[in-house]
């Protein structure tokens, strides 16, 4: 029997899972994080909560008789990665990132790409400076011509995460929307609001958000897929800025497939 752990915590993990619970040479393992209050479970045996760094995931490893690791983790989950790929060296046990494809830009998108979440408010920052000053505003998309320039605060869809909302809650002249599975940590500043919800999203609802609240701005990870892209495709359909946090660098010579087919043949051996 080929004992396979899958860290997950993804959409793709759980298809992962799910495929190989029918191959009866394989058992697998899933990994969640143990973050979210009511996860979406894989099928077959779970496992939840860190491991201690790579030197507790190599422990585990050989405790468990693991013989591969599928890194299924979602793209901005560095230090798992980074913890699975210094393990897998340690241990000699072969490792497999799993990573589903960034969004594309489309030649109708408004994208700003910024390397980090701190860059992304940095840019909101200035832009909210922009239009509190009254001057020319320095702003993210050009207005049409002969369009109304926007007074007020910068209104933000943020959708970067809740662990992410202090790097945003802080900054002046800035109203956010914060959309996120579990609520924040407290206390939560009067001029952000708080949505809690869980994709999958349709354009019509993110049409129907960003009217509603009257957004100038998207703040998104790159974090790619189906499930929450909708959101762009409303920011397109709107011509609303968004400003696109890239991912980080995955570790120097790990082994990657952007698909859960490729994953299950390497998991099978
Ligand atoms: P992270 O910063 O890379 O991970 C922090 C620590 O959490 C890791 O060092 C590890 O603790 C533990 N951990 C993370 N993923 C784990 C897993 N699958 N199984 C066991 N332990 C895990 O990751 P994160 O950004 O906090 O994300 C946490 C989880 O949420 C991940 O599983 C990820 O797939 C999922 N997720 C993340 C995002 C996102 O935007 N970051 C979005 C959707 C889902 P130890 O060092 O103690 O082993």
């Amino acid at each position: 029997m080929r004992r396979v752990l899958i860290l997950g915590g993804t959409a793709e993990a759980r298809a992962l899972a799910a495929e190989l619970a029918d191959i009866p040479s394989v058992h697998v393992v899933s990994s969640l994080a143990g973050r979210v209050t009511n996860p979406r479970l894989p099928v077959g045996e779970v496992r939840a909560g860190g491991f201690g760094g790579p030197d507790g995931l190599a422990t585990w490893l050989a405790a468990e008789r693991i013989d591969a690791v599928v890194d299924a983790t979602h793209p901005f989950a560095a230090r798992m990665t980074a913890s699975a790929a210094e393990a897998s060296v340690r241990t000699g046990v072969p490792l497999l990132v799993l990573r589903r494809p960034g969004w594309p830009q489309g030649p109708d998108d408004t994208w700003q790409r910024v390397s980090s979440l701190e860059a992304a408010a940095t840019r909101l920052a200035e832009a909210a400076t922009a239009r509190l000053a009254i001057a020319k505003p320095v702003e993210l998309a050009e207005p049409a011509e002969g369009t109304a320039q926007p007074t007020g605060p910068v209104r933000v869809f943020l959708t970067t995460g809740r662990r992410s909302l202090p790097v945003f809650s802080g900054l002046a002249g800035v109203w956010l929307l914060a959309r996120s599975v579990d609520p924040p940590e407290p206390p939560v500043p009067p001029h952000v609001h708080v949505l809690l919800d869980r994709g999958p999203y349709t354009v019509e609802g993110e049409l129907a958000l960003i009217r509603e609240h009257r957004l100038d701005v998207l703040v998104t990870k790159d974090s790619g897929g189906q499930l929450t892209a909708a959101k762009l495709v409303a920011a397109r359909e709107l011509g609303l800025p968004v400003i696109m946090v890239d991912r980080p660098p995955l570790p120097t010579g790990v082994r990657l497939v952007e698909t859960v087919n490729a994953a299950a043949l390497w998991a099978q051996g």
